[in-house]
């Protein structure tokens, strides 16, 4: 049976190290948390500046090496054999701060996972497929907007740092790859009186991306309105396109339904 991958393009660019944990803005009382080590060229950098260091990573063997190699290590590190997609941020002390380059298979994956224990969080400098990259940093208009740059914009401010070619990895891979920030917000980007039913029309308004929204939103169809000849909800025009609505438009569509069907 063929070995399960576990995105191990490891950098060997150690320029692009160095630029990647100057763009992570640490201090010395920082506690960090670093997903995937890899062959540690990030975490070799990360543990001088360091207050504690936890690891998380999958491989086993990696791990071993690790442990072995940083074991006399004056900073407190721990090494965490596991899988970031399924860990339980919530064991950690609050208020650490995340340096990742992601494995592209599961990256997406992991981020949700940490924008969801975000209240614990306070930044997270993480580098992945620049083509998801594109999509998270998407304003409405752009047609790489979609559900997941909201999402993403909602919990989080979120900030491209640096572009990074394929050829600063060995074994190379195809595609290339972007570092930016999320720092979690205190409070969502807009308000809304019922976040699932936000979340809900904007993955609904998505669905087909090139279809108009009074057929992506028909689940709503009895709130629609017939406004001067167009049908509208909460006064925007339903033949237009989900990718052109801002966060501040999903959020009117959302508070208007839930205050219409209380
Ligand atoms: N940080 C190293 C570097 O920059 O060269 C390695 C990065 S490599 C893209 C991704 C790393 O994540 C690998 O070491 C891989 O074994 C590890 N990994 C893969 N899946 C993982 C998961 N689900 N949880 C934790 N680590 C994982």
């Amino acid at each position: 049976m063929r070995k399960r991958p576990l995105g191990q393009n490891f950098l060997v660019d150690t320029a692009i190290a160095d630029s990647i944990i100057e763009l992570a803005d640490l201090k010395k009382e920082d506690d960090i948390l670093e997903i995937g080590p890899g062959k540690a060229v990030l975490t070799q950098r990360l543990l001088p500046l360091a207050r504690s260091l936890t690891a998380i990573e999958l491989d086993p063997k990696l791990c071993r090496e690790l442990e072995n190699r940083f074991k006399n290590e004056t900073c407190s590190f721990k090494i965490i054999e596991g899988d970031a997609a399924k860990f339980d941020y919530s064991s950690i002390k609050p208020g650490f701060k995340v340096v990742s380059n992601l494995p592209y298979y599961a990256a997406t994956h992991i981020m949700k996972k940490l924008i969801h224990f975000g209240s614990r969080i306070q930044s997270m400098t993480l580098m992945m497929q620049k083509e998801v990259v594109d999509r998270l940093t998407a304003e409405a208009g752009n047609k790489e907007y979609g559900s997941l740059s909201v999402y993403v914009q909602y919990h989080c401010q979120v900030e491209r740092l640096l572009e990074i070619p394929n050829t600063a990895f060995t074994p190379r891979p195809k595609i290339d790859s972007t570092l930016f920030s999320l720092k979690p917000r205190p409070q969502p980007k807009v308000e809304v009186q019922d976040p699932q039913l936000f979340f809900k029309i904007v993955n609904a308004a998505f669905f087909h991306k090139r279809k108009m929204l009074k057929n992506n939103l028909k689940a709503w169809k009895n709130n629609f309105k017939n406004e001067h000849g167009q049908i509208c909800l909460a006064g925007i025009d339903l033949s237009r396109r989900g990718e052109t609505l801002t966060m501040s438009d999903f959020a009117n569509l959302a508070n208007y339904i839930y205050s219409s069907n209380e």
